[in-house]
């Protein structure tokens, strides 16, 4: 074994390490880690209490106490192939003995041999005139016979310990914790002297941080356990800090470069807007609608989130705000995630608005299909700003749409909103002086700016406003989605009954559907979902197997249900690989009650809105996430019926976790705490769409653990951008640095989570 190189970085390879050849790189890899730096960022799990080492002769009997020495001989007392028997040992420090008894563990005849230098801490107790300690714990030292002269006392690493805590690392096949700590100590020392710390020395004083490399040696080398929290939490703060660094600057990017149409509303106009419905808000609808009328009266594009579960009335939220558009003369686009929703919104949203006088068209394939005379209509009414309102889905963001006077943009995304679409709604990250700005690809028609004083240099970009009923965790709307205001709706208009949650494993399903039976034969009506359309027979879009080989497909399970449960009663089908105008016909058929049952997948879960079904049953439950459960089962209750609504999930939980997330969707109603669950579960990494190690911005710092610390992080981001909004200061330059580096790794998807 060589020395520890000379000076190392952070980014260097793993192999610049002394004994790290390529295999056992290979090894390191498997374990995610690649860098130097990646190593030294490896939190210890705990740290072990090791005694002050003294000589032998001066262990104290039946207290516990650490020596080191070389080993004498060794011997197994026991059959040679057995597990149970006696391993004997004897240290010398070259004045006195020490004997060592491990029981039942044959493996330490390989791991200890005659001649290994080994320090060991336990209880001695005095045994035929000699002690000896009963299974210690035992490091092994380095090898004195690399030195030529091995009496010399002098050689630092022979020094004796003193009382230590000594790291606990996690460990996995083929990597010991021990083996871990023996790089982080290589690799310590030839890297802290030449580390540059990114963090301002008025940060560090202000939040009482020590500097990186005290940080990092306090993490490995901890004198108490206060010290090792210090570094860890100094670590976690830099990776926080990074990204809080990220929203400051994407905030300012904002406000400095785009421009959209202020108008004012008070009381009386939000009033007015409310009139129109046949209902009052519930108190999150007004207070959601004043966040929003806030925004509007700003030049800064809002940017708001509105969440709140299917049901909970969002959409009346968005139409009021659209109405507060219109009244100033300006333009709105909703867009819906698929065509059968934006038909949905035209239709509810349509009576309301003509009510208030506003003209509204839907842009959908059904009614205006890309070439008709009816679509060239409606985009020359949006260009002369003739309507008011546009209804469309998503797929208007790639056309070249041309309004009047756009101001708001609502964006119903439903659930999990693809990240491209995100992406294309506020594009990358700016980069100084390069690429677009964030603003949507739709054109002004009357664009030219009113020119009596010097021209704006912010280009013209609409307020938006995006719907999700998949709560993000609160920790997660402070960072990967930082840049968002968030407005929530808790309480669902007028009560929902609250659903009842039973999971079943496979060996009940057909008690399950005894039961269901029986209720729909009551007069109730029963969604069937399961996870494909022909039981996961086709391959994945890359030609791997799918992850669904195995279900139950829904064209099987509606056979399957016509003959053996509902042979009385029509049972119908519906899912995503059907002409839709087939699907709608079922759909129809469903809501009219004609057929009480639907076997479905989870175009479902998009929209369907069906008040009187209040029976679910989702097939092979374990496959689907825990927001989408939940979506799914919000599909029932949300009206009258005879019976307590109920959802049955059929799942086989073959893991821990599975077993956990169903635990958690069977015993919880609440959308945010089963989306903070989510995140405890699963890790942060998902949500940055960084689930392949390496790609996650937080290594150390844990979400929701260090909410504190984001906080505190998201104060000196704030502080720092304020002060040096382009982090021009040569203080600042490491900083820059390290953000430009993230956001080239992250590409945008911290963005768009
Ligand atoms: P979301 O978009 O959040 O899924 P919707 O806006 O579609 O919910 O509202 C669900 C249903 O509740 C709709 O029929 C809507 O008209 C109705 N609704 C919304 N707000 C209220 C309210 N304050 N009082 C009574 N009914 C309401
Ligand atoms: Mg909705």
């Amino acid at each position: 074994m060589g020395q520890a190189a000379g000076t190392l970085h952070p980014g260097d390879p793993l192999t610049a390490l002394p004994g790290v050849g390529p295999r056992r790189a290979q090894t390191l890899a498997k374990h995610g880690l690649w860098t130097v730096g990646g190593l030294l960022k490896r939190v210890p799990l705990r740290y072990e209490k090791h005694e002050a080492e003294t000589a032998i002769r001066d262990l104290v009997p039946d207290a516990v106490g650490s020596a080191r020495g070389t080993i004498a001989a060794t011997r197994w007392a026991g059959h040679p192939r057995a597990r149970k028997g006696r391993f004997e040992a004897t240290l010398d420090d070259g004045e006195r003995g020490l004997a060592l008894v491990w029981f039942n563990q044959p493996r330490l005849r390989d791991r200890i041999q005659p001649g290994d230098r080994l320090r060991v801490t336990g209880k001695a107790k005095p045994w035929n005139g000699y002690l000896q300690m009963a299974n210690p714990v035992f490091e092994h030292l380095p090898q004195a016979d690399a030195v030529d002269d091995a009496e010399d006392k002098a050689q630092p690493d022979e020094a004796l310990r003193e009382a230590r805590l000594r790291p606990i690392y996690p460990a996995g096949e083929g990597l010991r914790s021990d083996q871990i700590e023996a790089l982080v100590d290589a690799a310590l020392p030839a890297v802290l002297p030449s580390l540059e710390d990114p963090l301002p020395a008025n940060v560090r004083t202000d939040f009482a941080l020590p500097t990186l490399a005290d940080a990092f040696e306090a993490l490995h080398h901890p004198e108490t356990l206060d010290d090792a929290a210090a570094g860890k939490r100094r670590l976690a703060f830099n990776e926080l800090l990074l990204l809080q660094l990220g929203v400051a600057r994407r905030r300012l990017f904002v406000d400095r470069s785009l421009r959209a149409p202020a108008f004012s509303n008070d009381d009386a106009a939000l009033a007015h807007a409310t009139s129109v419905l046949p209902f009052t808000l519930t108190d999150d609808q007004q207070a959601a609608l004043r966040d929003v009328a806030g925004d509007l009266s700003r030049q800064r594009p809002m940017n708001r989130l509105l969440q709140g579960d299917v049901g909970s009335g969002k959409t009346a939220v968005a139409l009021c705000a659209m109405l507060l558009a219109a009244r100033h003369g300006a333009q709105s686009a909703m867009l819906a995630p698929t065509e059968v929703l934006a038909e949905q919104h035209y239709a509810a949203l349509s009576p309301w608005l003509e009510k208030a006088g506003v003209r509204c068209e839907p842009l959908t394939a059904d009614r205006a299909p890309s070439g008709s005379s009816a679509r060239s209509r409606i985009l020359d009414a949006l260009a002369n700003g003739s309507i008011q309102v546009v209804v469309g889905t998503q797929a208007l963001l790639s056309d070249a749409l041309r309004f009047r006077n756009l101001a708001l943009v609502v964006i119903d995304e439903q659930h999990r909103f693809g990240v491209e679409q995100r992406a294309a709604l506020r594009r990358h990250d700016p980069v100084p002086g390069d690429g677009p700005p964030g603003a949507l690809p739709f054109a002004q028609a009357g664009a030219s700016q009113t020119s009596k004083a010097e021209p704006d240099p912010r280009e013209p970009a609409p307020h938006t406003l995006v719907m999700t009923a998949t709560p993000i965790p609160r920790t997660l709307a402070l960072t990967a989605f930082g840049d968002l205001d968030v407005s929530t709706l808790r309480q669902a208009p007028g009560g929902r009954t609250p659903i009842e949650t039973r999971v079943l494993e496979p060996p009940r399903r057909e008690e399950a559907y005894r039961y269901l039976r029986g209720r729909v034969q009551q007069g109730e009506r029963l969604f069937v979902v399961a996870p494909t359309v022909d039981g996961g027979a086709e391959a994945s879009s890359d030609g791997s197997p799918s992850p669904f080989a195995g279900a139950r497909g829904v064209v099987e399970l509606q056979q399957e249900l016509r003959e053996r449960w509902f042979h009385d009663v029509e049972v119908e089908l519906a899912h995503g690989r059907m002409p839709s105008d087939q699907r709608s016909r079922a759909m129809d058929r469903f809501r009219s009650g004609q057929a009480p049952v639907l076997v479905a997948t989870t175009v479902i879960e998009v929209g369907v809105d069906v008040p009187e079904a209040s029976l679910m049953c989702i097939e092979d439950a374990d496959r689907f996430g825990l927001a989408q459960l939940h979506q799914l089962r919000g599909r029932i209750g949300r009206g009258p019926s005879p019976g307590k609504p109920l959802c049955v999930l059929i799942a086989e939980a073959k893991t821990d976790d599975a077993k956990k997330r169903l635990a958690a969707i069977a015993g919880t109603r609440d959308g945010f705490k089963l989306a903070e669950m989510d995140l405890a579960i699963r890790g942060a990494g998902e949500f940055f769409g960084a689930k392949q190690s390496g790609a996650s911005p937080l290594v150390v710092a844990k979400l929701p653990d260090d909410m504190e610390l984001l906080l505190a992080a998201g104060r000196a981001a704030e502080a720092i951008t304020r002060h040096d909004p382009d982090l021009t200061l040569p203080e600042h330059a490491l900083l820059s640095k390290l953000l430009a580096r993230q956001q080239s790794h992250a590409e945008g998807l911290i963005d768009v989570g």
